[in-house]
């Protein structure tokens, strides 16, 4: 047997020292989440990692004027759901600015012009790294025409928390299963209705039926005047402690 080194039993001592030093049940982080309105979010985990999700700013009648602009936003990643105006319209724009991966279906990601060390494109049940932070991609029944699939992301913090953005969708049964494996604790979730998406109504019935997080945060309602009003929301989703009705440009933390 080889004499291990004198560096590697140091590294070999810290490993230990790390491990002993580990608290016995880790803590909930804090999350940062700000909302720009409509399906947008900016996400920062208790480490400082930044997801962008949907980028819609610049367009987005929702946004207030002192979010408009774009060329302040450094995100590690961009994630999209799909390839529609009102979850892209930015994401080349900030993509190219900071140089953020930007995240979404394979088939979405190969078009959009940004450099290809940049593109992280991936498929339903597929896990991508932003530094500690870990994005599942799940389904959405939705389109994403021209972009392949839509997807919902789930996003895995260090602690273990996750966040799930249900992207553009309806209820669906295979909602069971991305609580059964993610439990979400904080989920964004789609109440936008008109001629696109789950009515609020349908969205409460979803929450009700297949999760159990501790917060949620309606969206993709109010931008204009065909999709539900922040009356309609508040009105399906009625007296649970659970539900944050945010206003554009807020940061909440959870
Ligand atoms: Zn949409």
């Amino acid at each position: 047997m080889r004499a291990l080194l004198p560096s590697k039993l140091a590294s070999l001592a810290l490993l230990l020292g790390a491990a002993w030093a580990a608290p016995a049940q880790a803590e909930n982080k804090p999350v940062e989440v700000t909302w720009y309105g409509h399906a947008t979010f900016l996400v920062r985990s208790a480490s400082g990692t930044t997801l962008l999700i949907d980028p819609f700013i610049s367009q987005n009648p929702k946004t207030p004027a002192d979010k408009k602009d774009i060329s302040k936003l450094r995100p590690d990643a961009i994630l999209v759901t799909h390839s529609h105006f009102d979850h892209t319209v930015d994401a080349v724009a900030i993509a190219k600015a900071s140089k953020a991966k930007v995240i979404g279906a394979f088939d979405f990601v190969a078009t959009p012009d940004v450099p290809d060390d940049q593109k992280a494109g991936g498929n339903v049940g597929g896990v991508i790294a932003v530094k500690d932070v870990k994005v599942h991609l799940v389904p959405a029944m939705h389109g994403s025409v021209p972009g392949g699939r839509p997807l919902g992301f789930v996003v895995e913090f260090g602690d273990g928390r996750r966040l799930y953005h249900t992207g553009d969708t309806w209820i669906f049964g295979d909602m069971a299963l991305i609580e059964e494996i993610h439990h979400p604790d904080i989920i964004l979730l789609q109440a936008g209705g008109g001629p696109f998406n789950q009515q609020p109504e349908v969205a409460k019935r979803a929450l009700d039926k297949y999760f159990k997080p501790s917060i949620v945060v309606p969206m993709h309602y109010g931008t204009w005047p065909v999709l539900a009003t922040e009356e309609t929301v508040k009105k399906a989703f009625g007296a649970d402690p659970r539900v944050q009705i945010m206003q554009a440009g807020q940061t909440r933390t959870f």
